[in-house]
Protein backbone atom coordinates (compact mmCIF):
# COMPACT_ATOMS: atom_id res chain seq x y z
CA UNK A 1 0.00 0.00 0.00
CA UNK A 2 1.42 3.50 -0.65
CA UNK A 3 2.30 5.53 2.00
CA UNK A 4 -0.06 8.61 2.80
CA UNK A 5 1.48 11.95 2.48
CA UNK A 6 2.81 12.88 5.71
CA UNK A 7 1.16 16.95 5.27
CA UNK A 8 -2.28 14.73 5.06
CA UNK A 9 -1.86 12.36 7.83
CA UNK A 10 -1.42 15.15 10.49
CA UNK A 11 -3.88 17.39 8.99
CA UNK A 12 -1.40 20.52 8.86
CA UNK A 13 -0.07 22.54 6.12
CA UNK A 14 3.46 22.26 4.67
CA UNK A 15 4.18 25.37 6.48
CA UNK A 16 3.25 24.33 10.04
CA UNK A 17 5.31 25.01 12.87
CA UNK A 18 6.47 22.53 15.33
CA UNK A 19 3.59 23.48 17.85
CA UNK A 20 0.64 22.96 15.59
CA UNK A 21 2.06 19.66 14.16
CA UNK A 22 2.74 18.63 17.89
CA UNK A 23 -0.72 19.65 18.93
CA UNK A 24 -1.84 17.67 15.68
CA UNK A 25 -0.16 14.34 16.31
CA UNK A 26 -1.02 14.51 20.16
CA UNK A 27 -4.95 14.98 18.87
CA UNK A 28 -4.87 11.89 16.31
CA UNK A 29 -2.48 9.73 19.10
CA UNK A 30 -5.25 10.63 21.34
CA UNK A 31 -7.91 9.08 19.13
CA UNK A 32 -5.85 6.27 18.34
CA UNK A 33 -3.82 4.83 21.39
CA UNK A 34 -3.66 1.53 21.89
CA UNK A 35 -5.36 1.82 25.31
CA UNK A 36 -8.60 3.06 24.00
CA UNK A 37 -8.48 0.83 20.99
CA UNK A 38 -7.75 -2.44 22.31
CA UNK A 39 -7.23 -4.98 19.58
CA UNK A 40 -8.16 -2.41 16.70
CA UNK A 41 -5.62 -3.28 14.40
CA UNK A 42 -6.77 -0.80 11.84
CA UNK A 43 -6.30 2.19 15.12
CA UNK A 44 -2.70 0.85 15.76
CA UNK A 45 -2.09 1.17 12.00
CA UNK A 46 -3.30 4.76 12.20
CA UNK A 47 -1.82 5.60 15.34
CA UNK A 48 1.96 4.40 13.60
CA UNK A 49 1.23 6.24 10.76
CA UNK A 50 0.48 9.73 12.43
CA UNK A 51 3.70 8.81 15.41
CA UNK A 52 5.62 7.99 11.66
CA UNK A 53 4.41 11.58 9.99
CA UNK A 54 5.42 13.26 13.15
CA UNK A 55 8.84 12.21 13.77
CA UNK A 56 9.75 13.38 10.14
CA UNK A 57 8.18 16.31 9.95
CA UNK A 58 10.14 17.85 13.36
CA UNK A 59 13.16 16.24 12.37
CA UNK A 60 14.69 19.18 10.03
CA UNK A 61 17.04 16.83 8.66
CA UNK A 62 14.28 14.31 7.25
CA UNK A 63 11.07 17.06 6.46
CA UNK A 64 13.75 18.65 4.10
CA UNK A 65 14.26 15.61 2.61
CA UNK A 66 10.65 14.45 2.65
CA UNK A 67 10.07 17.86 1.02
CA UNK A 68 12.41 17.72 -1.72
CA UNK A 69 12.24 14.25 -2.48
CA UNK A 70 9.26 12.67 -1.10
CA UNK A 71 8.72 9.23 0.98
CA UNK A 72 11.72 8.18 -1.59
CA UNK A 73 14.15 10.73 0.51
CA UNK A 74 13.87 8.61 3.57
CA UNK A 75 14.65 5.55 2.34
CA UNK A 76 18.07 3.48 2.65
CA UNK A 77 20.97 4.86 5.16
CA UNK A 78 20.25 5.52 8.46
CA UNK A 79 16.60 7.33 6.94
CA UNK A 80 13.61 6.44 8.57
CA UNK A 81 12.56 2.74 8.65
CA UNK A 82 9.51 3.22 10.38
CA UNK A 83 8.39 2.30 13.72
CA UNK A 84 7.21 -1.83 14.80
CA UNK A 85 6.05 -1.65 17.65
CA UNK A 86 3.48 0.94 19.42
CA UNK A 87 6.25 0.55 22.21
CA UNK A 88 8.87 2.01 19.41
CA UNK A 89 6.94 4.91 20.09
CA UNK A 90 6.46 5.50 23.69
CA UNK A 91 9.88 5.67 23.79
CA UNK A 92 10.68 7.70 20.98
CA UNK A 93 8.19 10.51 21.73
CA UNK A 94 8.55 10.05 25.61
CA UNK A 95 8.78 14.10 25.33
CA UNK A 96 5.22 13.55 24.67
CA UNK A 97 4.02 10.16 26.28
CA UNK A 98 6.31 10.04 28.90
CA UNK A 99 6.43 13.62 30.69
CA UNK A 100 2.54 14.36 29.80
CA UNK A 101 0.17 14.26 32.09
CA UNK A 102 -2.96 14.39 29.86
CA UNK A 103 -1.52 10.77 28.78
CA UNK A 104 -1.78 10.00 32.33
CA UNK A 105 -5.12 11.15 33.16
CA UNK A 106 -6.59 9.77 30.09
CA UNK A 107 -4.86 6.23 29.98
CA UNK A 108 -4.61 5.50 33.49
CA UNK A 109 -5.66 2.31 32.98
CA UNK A 110 -2.12 1.47 32.76
CA UNK A 111 0.66 0.44 29.44
CA UNK A 112 3.78 -0.59 29.39
CA UNK A 113 5.27 2.32 27.83
CA UNK A 114 8.50 2.89 28.79
CA UNK A 115 9.56 5.82 30.40
CA UNK A 116 11.25 9.20 29.76
CA UNK A 117 14.67 8.69 30.45
CA UNK A 118 15.98 12.09 31.82
CA UNK A 119 19.25 13.59 32.62
CA UNK A 120 20.46 13.88 36.23
CA UNK A 121 17.49 12.37 37.58
CA UNK A 122 18.53 8.43 37.72
CA UNK A 123 17.66 5.75 35.48
CA UNK A 124 14.01 4.66 35.55
CA UNK A 125 13.58 1.53 37.52
CA UNK A 126 11.06 -1.49 36.05
CA UNK A 127 7.58 -2.43 36.27
CA UNK A 128 6.85 -5.51 38.32
CA UNK A 129 3.89 -8.09 37.06
CA UNK A 130 2.28 -10.00 39.92
CA UNK A 131 -0.70 -12.80 39.09
CA UNK A 132 -3.43 -12.60 41.75
CA UNK A 133 -5.69 -15.50 42.13
CA UNK A 134 -9.07 -14.66 43.36
CA UNK A 135 -11.98 -16.62 44.01
CA UNK A 136 -15.33 -16.00 43.14
CA UNK A 137 -16.44 -15.39 46.19
CA UNK A 138 -13.56 -12.44 46.37
CA UNK A 139 -14.52 -10.72 42.68
CA UNK A 140 -18.31 -10.92 43.60
CA UNK A 141 -17.97 -8.05 46.67
CA UNK A 142 -14.53 -6.57 45.98
CA UNK A 143 -11.20 -7.50 48.65
CA UNK A 144 -7.75 -5.88 50.01
CA UNK A 145 -5.14 -8.56 49.36
CA UNK A 146 -2.26 -8.11 51.61
CA UNK A 147 1.18 -9.49 49.40
CA UNK A 148 4.43 -9.92 49.95
CA UNK A 149 7.16 -9.30 46.87
CA UNK A 150 10.46 -8.68 46.03
CA UNK A 151 11.52 -5.38 45.06
CA UNK A 152 13.93 -2.62 44.83
CA UNK A 153 13.41 0.17 47.35
CA UNK A 154 15.31 2.96 47.54
CA UNK A 155 19.00 2.70 49.23
CA UNK A 156 17.96 4.51 52.97
CA UNK A 157 22.19 5.05 53.19
CA UNK A 158 22.52 7.31 50.49
CA UNK A 159 19.08 8.32 50.22
CA UNK A 160 18.65 6.78 46.50
CA UNK A 161 22.06 8.85 45.29
CA UNK A 162 24.40 6.02 44.88
CA UNK A 163 27.01 7.97 46.55
CA UNK A 164 29.09 7.36 49.86
CA UNK A 165 28.23 10.13 52.21
CA UNK A 166 30.09 13.46 52.04
CA UNK A 167 31.00 12.79 48.26
CA UNK A 168 29.00 13.34 45.41
CA UNK A 169 28.44 12.68 41.99
CA UNK A 170 30.74 13.76 39.13
CA UNK A 171 30.34 14.85 35.63
CA UNK A 172 30.62 11.18 33.20
CA UNK A 173 33.67 11.95 31.29
CA UNK A 174 32.70 9.76 28.65
CA UNK A 175 29.87 11.44 27.34
CA UNK A 176 30.63 15.00 29.32
CA UNK A 177 27.20 15.09 31.02
CA UNK A 178 25.07 14.67 27.95
CA UNK A 179 23.80 11.49 28.60
CA UNK A 180 24.08 10.63 24.60
CA UNK A 181 26.45 9.87 22.60
CA UNK A 182 26.97 11.16 18.87
CA UNK A 183 27.96 9.36 15.97
CA UNK A 184 28.00 10.98 12.31
CA UNK A 185 27.79 8.63 9.30
CA UNK A 186 27.13 9.38 5.52
CA UNK A 187 25.17 8.37 2.68
CA UNK A 188 23.55 10.07 -0.26
CA UNK A 189 21.62 12.12 1.08
CA UNK A 190 24.18 13.83 3.43
CA UNK A 191 25.05 13.28 7.26
CA UNK A 192 23.55 11.58 9.61
CA UNK A 193 23.76 12.06 13.04
CA UNK A 194 23.30 8.94 15.11
CA UNK A 195 22.42 9.60 19.03
CA UNK A 196 22.81 6.75 21.14
CA UNK A 197 22.65 6.88 24.97
CA UNK A 198 25.93 7.11 26.64
CA UNK A 199 26.85 2.91 28.14
CA UNK A 200 29.52 4.62 30.76
CA UNK A 201 26.60 6.54 32.72
CA UNK A 202 23.39 4.69 31.46
CA UNK A 203 22.40 8.13 29.92
CA UNK A 204 22.29 9.86 33.26
CA UNK A 205 25.30 12.33 32.44
CA UNK A 206 26.87 11.72 35.74
CA UNK A 207 28.77 8.99 37.27
CA UNK A 208 28.77 8.48 41.31
CA UNK A 209 32.72 9.05 42.38
CA UNK A 210 32.56 7.25 45.59
CA UNK A 211 29.82 4.92 45.79
CA UNK A 212 27.52 3.87 48.48
CA UNK A 213 28.88 0.98 50.66
CA UNK A 214 25.19 -0.80 50.96
CA UNK A 215 23.76 -0.30 47.39
CA UNK A 216 27.26 -0.56 45.58
CA UNK A 217 26.37 2.86 43.76
CA UNK A 218 22.95 1.51 42.64
CA UNK A 219 20.86 3.70 45.48
CA UNK A 220 18.52 0.93 45.49
CA UNK A 221 18.75 -2.02 46.70
CA UNK A 222 16.57 -5.24 47.19
CA UNK A 223 14.06 -5.85 49.89
CA UNK A 224 10.75 -7.80 50.40
CA UNK A 225 7.95 -5.60 51.35
CA UNK A 226 4.56 -5.98 51.75
CA UNK A 227 1.73 -4.34 49.45
CA UNK A 228 -1.73 -4.05 49.70
CA UNK A 229 -4.15 -4.15 46.38
CA UNK A 230 -7.07 -3.47 46.44
CA UNK A 231 -9.33 -5.54 44.47
CA UNK A 232 -12.56 -3.62 42.83
CA UNK A 233 -15.62 -5.92 42.49
CA UNK A 234 -16.27 -7.31 39.07
CA UNK A 235 -12.89 -7.65 37.57
CA UNK A 236 -11.91 -10.69 35.89
CA UNK A 237 -9.55 -13.32 34.31
CA UNK A 238 -7.00 -11.23 32.49
CA UNK A 239 -8.21 -8.16 33.70
CA UNK A 240 -5.75 -6.29 35.38
CA UNK A 241 -4.83 -3.35 37.68
CA UNK A 242 -2.31 -0.81 37.76
CA UNK A 243 -0.63 0.31 40.62
CA UNK A 244 1.83 3.46 39.95
CA UNK A 245 5.29 4.03 41.16
CA UNK A 246 4.71 1.37 43.51
CA UNK A 247 7.73 -1.11 41.73
CA UNK A 248 11.01 -1.52 41.43
CA UNK A 249 12.66 1.95 42.56
CA UNK A 250 15.10 3.58 39.92
CA UNK A 251 18.74 3.61 39.85
CA UNK A 252 20.09 6.42 41.97
CA UNK A 253 16.61 8.24 42.49
CA UNK A 254 15.15 7.49 39.02
CA UNK A 255 11.40 7.23 38.38
CA UNK A 256 10.10 4.16 40.27
CA UNK A 257 8.54 1.63 37.90
CA UNK A 258 4.60 0.43 38.44
CA UNK A 259 3.37 -2.78 40.07
CA UNK A 260 0.81 -4.29 37.17
CA UNK A 261 -1.86 -6.95 39.00
CA UNK A 262 -3.20 -9.16 36.71
CA UNK A 263 -6.42 -10.99 37.97
CA UNK A 264 -6.56 -14.84 38.13
CA UNK A 265 -9.86 -16.36 38.20
CA UNK A 266 -9.97 -20.00 40.43
CA UNK A 267 -12.55 -22.28 39.25
CA UNK A 268 -15.48 -22.54 41.45
CA UNK A 269 -17.11 -25.63 42.25
CA UNK A 270 -20.25 -25.10 42.30
CA UNK A 271 -20.81 -21.98 40.41
CA UNK A 272 -20.42 -21.37 37.50
CA UNK A 273 -19.94 -17.28 35.75
CA UNK A 274 -21.20 -16.15 33.19
CA UNK A 275 -20.61 -12.12 32.78
CA UNK A 276 -21.86 -10.71 35.91
CA UNK A 277 -24.44 -13.26 36.34
CA UNK A 278 -23.36 -16.82 38.37
CA UNK A 279 -24.99 -20.31 37.37
CA UNK A 280 -26.09 -22.66 40.32
CA UNK A 281 -27.37 -26.24 39.90
CA UNK A 282 -29.85 -27.15 42.45
CA UNK A 283 -30.73 -30.61 42.87
CA UNK A 284 -34.14 -31.21 43.62
CA UNK A 285 -36.15 -34.45 45.01
CA UNK A 286 -38.94 -35.72 43.00
CA UNK A 287 -41.62 -34.72 46.29
CA UNK A 288 -40.57 -31.01 46.38
CA UNK A 289 -40.50 -30.66 42.47
CA UNK A 290 -43.85 -32.21 42.27
CA UNK A 291 -45.31 -30.25 45.47
CA UNK A 292 -42.96 -27.35 45.92
CA UNK A 293 -40.68 -26.82 48.37
CA UNK A 294 -38.75 -23.36 50.27
CA UNK A 295 -35.55 -24.29 50.20
CA UNK A 296 -32.15 -22.52 51.22
CA UNK A 297 -29.45 -22.07 48.14
CA UNK A 298 -25.61 -20.44 48.88
CA UNK A 299 -25.11 -17.65 47.02
CA UNK A 300 -21.49 -15.68 46.60
CA UNK A 301 -22.46 -13.57 49.60
CA UNK A 302 -24.15 -16.10 51.73
CA UNK A 303 -27.20 -18.37 52.40
CA UNK A 304 -30.79 -17.18 50.36
CA UNK A 305 -34.02 -18.24 50.49
CA UNK A 306 -35.81 -19.62 47.11
CA UNK A 307 -39.27 -20.71 46.60
CA UNK A 308 -39.91 -23.66 44.22
CA UNK A 309 -42.85 -23.80 43.05
CA UNK A 310 -45.05 -26.82 42.38
CA UNK A 311 -44.50 -28.75 39.30
CA UNK A 312 -41.39 -27.03 38.45
CA UNK A 313 -39.89 -29.01 35.26
CA UNK A 314 -36.26 -29.89 35.17
CA UNK A 315 -33.45 -27.39 33.22
CA UNK A 316 -36.08 -24.28 34.39
CA UNK A 317 -33.84 -21.32 35.55
CA UNK A 318 -34.73 -19.26 38.61
CA UNK A 319 -33.39 -16.38 38.73
CA UNK A 320 -32.35 -14.75 41.99
CA UNK A 321 -32.56 -11.07 41.26
CA UNK A 322 -28.65 -9.37 41.99
CA UNK A 323 -27.79 -12.10 43.72
CA UNK A 324 -24.60 -12.28 41.19
CA UNK A 325 -21.08 -10.50 40.61
CA UNK A 326 -21.20 -6.68 41.35
CA UNK A 327 -20.77 -4.61 37.95
CA UNK A 328 -17.16 -3.06 37.45
CA UNK A 329 -17.22 0.46 37.40
CA UNK A 330 -20.91 0.95 37.68
CA UNK A 331 -23.80 0.34 40.40
CA UNK A 332 -25.68 -2.70 40.56
CA UNK A 333 -24.86 -6.19 40.66
CA UNK A 334 -25.66 -9.29 38.04
CA UNK A 335 -27.88 -12.09 39.20
CA UNK A 336 -27.48 -15.71 40.17
CA UNK A 337 -29.61 -18.01 38.35
CA UNK A 338 -30.73 -21.72 39.73
CA UNK A 339 -30.89 -24.26 37.11
CA UNK A 340 -33.11 -27.13 38.17
CA UNK A 341 -32.68 -30.72 38.11
CA UNK A 342 -34.48 -33.62 39.66
CA UNK A 343 -32.40 -35.84 41.87
CA UNK A 344 -33.09 -39.91 40.86
CA UNK A 345 -32.17 -42.24 43.65
CA UNK A 346 -29.61 -44.82 42.16
CA UNK A 347 -30.64 -47.17 44.92
CA UNK A 348 -34.64 -47.87 46.99
CA UNK A 349 -34.92 -50.06 49.97
CA UNK A 350 -38.38 -52.48 49.78
CA UNK A 351 -40.61 -50.40 51.26
CA UNK A 352 -39.79 -47.80 48.85
CA UNK A 353 -39.89 -49.49 45.62
CA UNK A 354 -43.67 -50.80 46.71
CA UNK A 355 -44.57 -47.43 47.26
CA UNK A 356 -43.07 -46.09 44.12
CA UNK A 357 -44.62 -48.94 42.28
CA UNK A 358 -47.73 -48.15 43.71
CA UNK A 359 -47.16 -44.35 42.67
CA UNK A 360 -46.44 -45.37 39.30
CA UNK A 361 -49.96 -46.18 38.76
CA UNK A 362 -51.86 -43.36 40.20
CA UNK A 363 -53.26 -41.38 37.24
CA UNK A 364 -51.52 -38.09 37.30
CA UNK A 365 -47.88 -40.04 37.55
CA UNK A 366 -48.31 -42.48 34.80
CA UNK A 367 -45.70 -41.00 31.62
CA UNK A 368 -47.47 -40.51 27.92
CA UNK A 369 -45.17 -44.26 27.74
CA UNK A 370 -47.14 -46.12 29.78
CA UNK A 371 -47.71 -49.41 29.50
CA UNK A 372 -51.32 -49.01 29.36
CA UNK A 373 -51.64 -46.43 27.03
CA UNK A 374 -52.25 -48.13 23.81
CA UNK A 375 -52.96 -45.11 22.04
CA UNK A 376 -50.12 -43.63 22.61
CA UNK A 377 -47.80 -45.57 19.57
CA UNK A 378 -50.75 -44.60 16.95
CA UNK A 379 -49.22 -41.21 17.54
CA UNK A 380 -45.97 -42.64 15.81
CA UNK A 381 -47.84 -44.68 13.19
CA UNK A 382 -46.32 -47.58 14.99
ZN1 LIG B 1 23.16 3.47 48.93
ZN1 LIG C 1 27.96 9.39 30.05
Amino acid sequence: MAKRDYYEVLGVSKTATKEELRKAYRKLAMQYHPDRNPDNKEAEEKFKEAAEAYEVLTDDDKKAKYDKFGHDGLRGGQGFQGFNDVNDIFSHFSDIFGSSSIFDDFFNTGSTRTRARRRGTGTPGSDLKVVLKLTLEEIASGVTKKIKIKKYVRCDVCKGTGAEAGTSMKTCPVCNGAGEVKSVSRSVFGQFVNIQPCSNCNGEGTVVDSPCRKCYGDGRVQDETTIKINVPAGVHEGSYLTMRAEGNAGLRGGQSGDIIVVFQEEKHDYFVRDGDDVIFDLYLNYPDAVLGAEVEVPTLTGRAKLKIDGGIQPGKLLKMREKGIQHLNRHGAGDQYVRINIEIPKKVNAKERDLLKELANMPNIKTPSGNDDKNFFKKFGL
